[in-house]
């Protein structure tokens, strides 16, 4: 029989009246605590801060004698470096330091004022950011700009609220721009601050839950008399010493004392507790999961033109057309696209593109005769939260006319335009990147000129040396390296794990042709580069080359000073592809332990070749260790990870013997088992190459590996 309602309802037990609810511990800071972190952080930051184009600090004890460092002039305008701290603030979200440093200078150096700002167009403003990502932005930044002219007059608002009506400006960029320029008392609170904050007071749990609780210690924290440098200092010291990626520097922190994290981690080792269960102050905050990429699967056609023109020099031109203002890569320009479901056959592909087209192109497709159609081929392009394949296609077309494409705004889908191709060829962002590329070669050249003069007179020492002491052995061997004009024979490649390599220190011809404005297979032109210029880049290749040679021979010798030159990019851009293929292969594994082999072998080109190139990058990379002995170290691990990445495809073998697709049961088992293991064993060595990289480079790689929106 059920039990009646309430029938036996429980009688609760009256509250003793005498007794006080427990609250939970408030998580606060006391008043001499906030003191001494107030006061060591401030004083720490004024001895240690980094000096940046965009940073003040009138307290600062630093004796900069780097004429490479600059601050802020003197005599900047207060809405100038109101201006300047919005720029580097939207630039510093998503973007590693060294970088924004070069962006920054370059945009404001164009930019210098907000009303120049606000003249500029948006394809402009996206040239500009190109290479930074989270193209929006940049958007922002030109809306922004015109939204200061049009309702302040030119004149940034003081205060934190008025700022954030900006369009692109929220609480943290308001909070920022407020405290550093106007001194007004806001705290910021970026992935730093709460990173720092977290730990000062051991904060378990998810930090986005704990949002406010984090913006209310931010705010008891700051110091109300310096509140912009001490907001400064707070996220200098996330990014300086309590680091997320490496082992933060407890015991160089300033605000040590106050920090409950280190505090556990000292009370734990002091009281000799097992090292094995030691905590770690780097348990906070809670790592938060990240949400998983979703998939989409794109058919992009890369459609040619060719108008007319003679037979040797036909008109060409590709098909551009411009992204919608919002979402991914809001406003750019592509190769015409369209998403297609992910089982889409080649067949289906077309037909969705051939549909894009006719929308496109109206009437006017019906003029242009198909001379080529064929698939170029699948590349997989990770976004923050897209995994995105693109299915390319190439489409040939002729035409009498090109035909008429509509402006933006008249009722097509989306703004087109027939791009020359010389431009699609290498550069959208015209002869300004393509001046700024030939001075990075010729600089590149002119150091490479100067060390293989070092190393020509090493090797003339070494060779005297020799003969001085009758080894004839060691002449023969330098000597047969000239004489046979190359440097990767059996010997070399024993001494130099990168011999065969040689024309990745140099510019190929192609590179060269695009330099003086040739692109591959494109008509006679200069514009972009001088013709002085070409001939000089012409003339240093051409000295490259005969250099090769020499280079070769000294890496005969092994010594340190007789290295093939030291890259000449920072370290952190030849990790950035290392870290991204560390992603690739756990895509590798999954492709071999799914036996889809016919995906294999395109990605592992993209790790092995571009846009990875797993080996050029992992000798650069190790190239640029300065300490002797980790460079050797990371040499070798980087060879035995080019050995292991080129064991992963067993198809080679099969095919190798004649018999493509032979391969079955266990055979494919045992060589599926075999693949793994290399792929595992490539992820193991590549793991200890990146823990022998200096932690900052690595950060920064980090930062820069995921392809942002
Ligand atoms: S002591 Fe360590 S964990 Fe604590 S704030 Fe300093 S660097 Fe961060």
């Amino acid at each position: 029989m059920p039990p009646r309602a309430n029938a036996r309802k429980k009688t609760q037990p009256k509250a003793d009246s005498t007794e006080t609810p427990v609250e939970p511990p408030k998580i606060t800071f006391s008043d001499s605590e906030i003191t001494e972190i107030r006061r060591k952080l401030l004083d720490w930051y004024d001895l240690n801060h980094r000096v940046l184009p965009w940073r003040r600090n009138p307290h600062s004890k630093l004796a900069v004698t780097d004429p490479n460092l600059k601050c802020p002039p003197a005599n900047l305008p207060m809405n100038e470096f109101m201006y300047y701290v919005w720029v580097c603030e939207v630039m510093s979200q998503q973007t590693q330091l060294p970088r924004v440093i070069e962006y920054f200078n370059r945009w404001t150096e164009k930019w210098p004022t907000v009303e120049a700002l606000s003249k500029a167009s948006l394809d402009e403003v996206n040239a500009m950011w190109a290479g930074l990502g989270y193209y929006r932005r940049a958007r922002y930044l030109l809306e922004g700009a015109k939204y200061v002219m049009e309702h302040h007059d030119g004149a940034f608002p003081h205060t934190s609220k008025e700022l954030q009506k900006i369009p692109g400006v929220g609480a943290y960029t308001g909070n920022a721009i407020a405290s550093i320029a106007c001194s007004e008392g806001v705290a910021v609170v970026d992935a730093n601050v709460v990173r720092v904050i977290a730990r000062l007071r051991r904060m378990a749990g998810d930090p986005r839950a704990a949002a406010k609780e984090h913006a209310a210690l931010a705010d008891m924290l700051l110091d109300p008399e310096r509140p912009g440098c001490f907001n400064q200092a707070v996220m200098e010291l996330g990014a300086t010493v309590c680091t997320v990626h490496q082992a933060p520097d407890c015991a160089g922190c300033p605000i040590n004392g106050q920090c409950q994290a280190y505090a556990a981690v000292e009370e734990h080792r002091l009281s000799g507790g097992d090292p094995s269960a030691a905590p770690s102050v780097t348990a906070y905050p809670e790592k938060v999961e990240k949400a998983k990429r979703s998939e989409q699967s794109v058919a992009v056609c890369v459609l040619e033109m060719h108008g007319p023109g003679d037979s040797k020099k036909p008109s060409r031109q590709y098909l551009l057309v411009q992204r919608p203002k919002e979402g991914l890569l809001a406003g750019l320009w592509e190769f015409p696209s369209v998403t297609v479901p992910a089982e889409a056959s080649e067949k289906e592909r077309r037909a969705d593109v051939d549909s894009l087209l006719d929308t496109l192109l109206g009437a006017g497709r019906a003029d242009l005769e198909v001379q080529e159609r064929r698939h170029l081929g699948s590349i997989v392009h990770i976004f923050s939260h897209i995994r995105m394949t693109l299915h390319v296609e190439r489409l040939l077309v002729k035409g009498e006319e090109v035909p008429a494409l509509s402006s933006p705004g008249s009722g097509r889908q989306a703004p087109l335009k027939l791009q020359p191709s010389r431009h699609i060829a290498r550069s959208e962002n015209g002869a300004s990147q393509k001046k700024e590329i030939s001075e990075d070669v010729l600089q590149r050249l002119r150091v490479a000129e100067e060390e293989a003069a070092a190393l020509r007179q090493e090797l003339a020492k070494a060779r005297a040396e020799a003969l001085a002491k009758g080894d004839v052995g060691v002449v023969d061997q330098i000597e047969d390296a000239i004489r046979s004009n190359r440097i990767d024979s059996g010997d070399l490649k024993r001494l130099n794990p990168f011999a065969g390599s040689d024309k990745d220190n140099w510019l190929r011809e192609a590179d060269v042709s695009f330099l003086i404005g040739k692109g591959p297979g494109e008509a006679e032109g200069t514009d972009g580069v001088s013709e002085s210029e070409g001939e000089t880049v012409k003339r240093r290749v051409l000295i490259g080359a005969a250099l090769t040679v020499v280079l070769g021979a000294f890496a005969l010798v092994p010594t340190d000073s007789l290295r093939i030159m030291k890259p000449t990019k920072p370290l952190f851009l030849y990790l950035i592809p290392l870290i991204r293929i560390q992603e690739l292969l756990t895509d590798v594994r999954e492709v071999v332990a799914d036996a889809r082999w016919e995906e294999l072998a395109p990605a592992l080109q993209r790790i092995q070749g571009t846009p990875n190139n797993a080996e050029p990058n992992l000798r650069d990379a190790a190239y640029s260790i300065e300490d002797a002995r980790t460079r050797e170290r990371a040499e070798v691990l980087a060879r035995d990870i080019i050995e292991y990445l080129d064991s992963i495809d067993y198809n080679k073998y099969f095919d190798a013997m004649g018999r493509p697709g032979s391969r079955g049961g266990s055979q494919e088992k045992q060589f599926s088992e075999f693949s793994i293991r290399a792929v595992d064993a490539s992820q193991v060595k590549l793991k200890e190459f990146l823990a022998l990289m200096p932690r900052d480079a690595v950060a920064a790689a980090r930062e820069q590996a995921i392809v942002p929106m």
